[in-house]
């Protein structure tokens, strides 16, 4: 008898669980599907260029995911920010930029988001041989691998309006969420199964050791050289340049140019 009951409450159990994994995927479906609010959509169009020039799929793929990040990820202000609704848009716009194409990708670990509102100040820890030292860096964004992000609103509103100089925090940021999606931060973000991680390593470190000598001999680049810092910062920077400055990328950087149109399923050269 107790065999039965223990065979019964299993199959309660798993149909409370199927159920709410169905109504989580219809919900999730209905965001995706939903355009955005006038409103919000105004907001984008005069502060966010680039929303104005992305092809019509795109731009109503790009307004479903804004309807799923802003439902599902939390904002907050640091120390007494007021975060508004144009801030949210703005912020969750540039991030959904990044997987506009990649239709299995989402920001899963993601809960977070604070915003301070102009660069912060952070507590950095650097290693001089045994010697532990701390001190205060200031920032203007921040990535935690399975934690939140922290972003300065003063950059976060010039990357979005000032879309062509390869400066964009929150695409930088947010490069750094998809790379930890494997677990690790280390530049290598999870490929497609038809994308070879050969291929992608190949490019990735031609072009990093490059500029790591370019930037060590002082010598002018073309990435910003903190790219050069490791390839976590190396792919972050990458990606700033290849969706702000793409046919100088092509042109400079064509195998990485190459592997990141492969990776986002992008081009954006293309969004006249
Ligand atoms: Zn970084």
């Amino acid at each position: 008898m107790s065999g039965v009951l223990y065979l019964a409450a299993l199959a309660v159990v798993g149909l409370a669980f199927s159920a709410f994994y169905w109504r989580r995927r219809q919900r999730v479906a209905m965001l995706l599907a939903t355009p955005l609010s006038d409103g919000l959509r105004r907001i984008l169009k005069k502060s966010m260029p680039v929303f104005n020039r992305l092809p019509t799929e795109e731009r109503s793929r790009l307004e479903g995911l804004i309807n799923r990040f802003l439902s599902e990820v939390k904002f907050f202000g640091g120390g007494d920010f007021e975060v508004t609704e144009e801030m949210r848009v703005l912020i969750a716009a540039q991030a959904c930029l990044l997987i506009v194409n990649q239709p299995d990708r989402w920001y899963k670990t993601l809960e977070t988001i604070i915003v301070y509102p102009s660069a912060f100040k952070a507590r950095e820890r650097t290693y001089d041989g045994a010697l532990e030292l701390e001190h205060d860096s200031v920032r203007a964004g921040e990535s935690w691998g399975r934690g939140p992000v922290v972003l300065s609103w003063d950059h976060a509103a010039y990357g979005a309006f000032i879309d062509h100089d390869g400066q964009n925090v929150v695409l930088h940021e947010f490069a750094h969420q998809l790379d930890d999606l494997t677990g690790s931060t280390d530049g290598s973000p999870p490929l497609a199964r038809d994308h070879r991680v050969s291929d992608w390593a190949r490019a990735f470190r031609a072009s990093y050791e490059r500029l790591r000598e370019d930037a060590g001999a002082g010598r002018e680049t073309f990435l910003d050289p903190y790219g050069a810092t490791n390839p976590a910062e190396f792919f972050a920077v990458a990606t700033e340049t290849f969706f702000e400055k793409p046919d100088a990328m092509k042109r400079e950087e064509p195998a990485v140019h190459a592997e990141l149109v492969r990776y986002f399923r992008l081009d954006p050269a293309q969004w006249r």
